[in-house]
């Protein structure tokens, strides 16, 4: 089988809790506990899971935003969890992120034209300030803008123009994989629809693939060819599209599913409301982390943790009774 664009094994990320009177390390919050999935060239793996859940923090391991504590992330067969700062500086221009807040992630001071451009100074992209200048304004028009955008400051635009001019940065160094982390979620939902068309127009002309990730099912339904559903700090199921919006296998993923509106009045559909919060990462119950909140549990679900194993081909489960 050829590789895939992207591999992530076993990957690891928790967070020193420090506390008693010298700060010592007292605890960790395992915030990705284990996390292996693959995307190939050209398709979107959509990430779901509620608040907390660590998908955030995986799409940042995966790009050695943040450090990950231990496995492994193979992007087009080089490993860059082992790579040095000149080589990951290398990868970094076929890896790219938009953020969630697009208010947040653009710098105040700095025009638009210099926030998209700073990459191709970073990367020597732009021989002349003609060349720079053309650049800057092919990509925000490539991405809805006009070409004196580039000269006004972030706080002129909109949330849905800020986040075009997140992608515009993002497009910038001509990327292979953009990691989507909740792009639209800051977003009114009559602007959201619009974000997620351009990213998939996007996607057809510059043949790109995409990590998106998303806390509500409903974002990711259209946009994904596959989806991996998180729960505190693992992945519960991996299935394509198609199959995990028709018949999800695991009940972590019937319950979120079950939240999703469906536009035919005459379909109805059971809403599972789970009963509790996520509970804390720094002490995840016993055996199924789901359990004290899963519908299905039974006794074997307190000690015995369930493995991710394939229940059939392309598609995982982390249940003890998926089948
Ligand atoms: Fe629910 Fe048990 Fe399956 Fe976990 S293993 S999801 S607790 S039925």
């Amino acid at each position: 089988m050829a590789e895939p664009l992207l591999r992530v094994e076993n990957l690891v990320k928790h967070f020193p809790v420090k506390g008693g009177f010298f700060s010592r390390e007292v605890d960790h919050v395992r915030a990705v506990d284990g996390v292996s999935l693959h995307i190939d060239a050209g398709e979107t793996l959509g990430l779901v899971g509620e608040s907390g859940c660590g998908k955030s923090t995986s799409g940042r391991c995966i790009l050695r935003l943040i450090e990950p504590t231990s496995g492994e992330v193979w992007f087009e067969g080089k490993n860059v969890t082992a790579m040095q700062a000149d080589a990951l500086r290398l990868v970094r221009r076929d890896m790219q992120i938009i953020f969630q807040d697009p208010y947040a992630s653009l710098n105040p001071r700095m025009t638009v034209g210099a926030i998209v451009g700073e990459a191709l100074t970073i990367h020597a992209l732009a021989d002349t300030a003609k060349a720079y200048d053309d650049r800057v304004v092919d990509l925000l028009e490539t991405v809805g803008l006009h070409a004196d955008h580039r000269l006004r400051y972030p706080h002129e635009f909109s949330g849905g123009q800020r986040q075009r001019i997140g992608i515009a940065r993002a497009l910038a160094v001509s990327p292979k994989l953009i990691i989507c982390d909740e792009p639209v979620s800051a977003l009114d939902v009559s602007v959201q629809a619009q974000v997620i068309n351009l990213l998939e127009d996007l996607q057809q002309k510059f043949n790109l693939t995409y990590l998106f990730v998303a806390h509500d099912l409903s974002v990711v339904e259209h946009i994904s060819t596959r989806v991996a559903v998180m729960y505190l700090g693992r992945i519960v199921e991996i299935a394509s599209a198609r199959d995990l919006y028709t018949a999800p296998k695991h009940p972590y993923t019937e319950a979120l599913l079950s939240a999703v509106p469906i536009p035919d009045p005459k379909v109805k559909r059971k809403r599972i409301v789970l009963e509790g919060d996520v509970p804390n990462p720094i002490k995840p119950p016993a055996g199924c982390h789901f359990h004290p909140r899963c519908p299905r549990a039974e006794e074997r679900c307190k000690s015995e943790a369930p493995l991710l194993r394939e229940i059939a081909p392309g598609r995982v489960s982390a249940c003890h009774f998926s089948a």
